[in-house]
């Protein structure tokens, strides 16, 4: 897609802001209370098809003596209780690169089965959320920004309460925008309805440029929207009425 020729690198300088405690960002490893580290392999849409990465995981875990393998909120699995000079090992063990966990980017982009799996799913939500996995995690923004394509109005994915959700319809996707959870708990605002999954990742590249461009430092794009005005920020996203139905 045009958008994302254009976006500028994923790790760009004026979002490296490491406030996150002693984290190892590069690493993508997390501080745990005792003073251990866990990493968070990067597992999209929580789908593993091939059992020998399963296998490696916990042989790596077992390895350094893991205290527990964690399946997180972000379809993860982490592998936690890591000494701080196992990190590196453990990555090159598992034979993977340190995923985006932490940081402001895009944290995650969770998907749920969908069409490929799920009796009730309307809408492929493992091929639209794939591609926009590959497209922006990682990708560095304003604040911290996730993702949540859900194959159906049964909303697994969570996909009002976070920062750019799809639901699948029979109608094709409708998209909330600006949701999150926290102290500060924020339903998503309906954008667009019955798009198709182009034109759901024409809007999230729309959302993301002008996100980046216009919003402050860990500014959340919830709290973006409430600064500008959701009509103003809306009608920026949507100008031409063949997007919005
Ligand atoms: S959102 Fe719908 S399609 Fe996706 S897992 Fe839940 S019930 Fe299945």
């Amino acid at each position: 897609m045009e958008h994302n020729q254009e976006m500028p690198n994923r790790m760009d300088e004026r979002f490296q802001h490491d406030n996150t405690d002693r984290d190892m960002l590069e690493k993508g490893a997390i501080l745990q209370r005792d003073g251990t580290y866990a990493i968070a392999p990067h597992l999209p849409g929580g789908i593993i098809t091939d059992p020998e990465l399963l296998i490696r995981l916990a042989e790596t875990a077992k390895k350094y003596n893991c205290a527990a393998l964690k399946v997180t909120s972000s379809q993860r699995i982490a592998l936690v209780g890591l000494q701080k000079d196992d990190i590196d090992a453990a990555w090159a063990d598992l034979d993977m690169k340190p995923g985006a966990a932490i940081g402001l980017c895009v944290r995650s982009v969770k998907f749920c089965p969908g069409t490929t799996f799920c009796k009730r799913g309307q809408q492929d939500s493992v091929g639209l959320g794939s591609e926009i996995d590959n497209k922006y995690h990682g990708m560095t923004m304003p604040s911290k920004f996730k993702i949540g394509i859900s194959g159906c109005p049964n909303q697994c994915m969570d996909s009002m309460m976070i920062d750019f959700g799809a639901v699948g319809t029979p109608r094709g996707y409708n998209v909330f925008i600006g949701g999150n959870g926290g102290l500060k708990p924020r339903l998503g605002q309906p954008l667009a309805e019955h798009q198709t999954p182009e034109q759901v990742l024409e809007l999230l590249g729309r959302v993301v440029d002008y996100y980046r461009e216009q919003a402050n430092t860990n500014e959340r794009l919830g709290r973006f929207i409430e600064r500008i005005g959701f009509d103003t920020f809306k009608t920026v996203m949507l100008p031409e009425k063949s997007i919005h139905h």
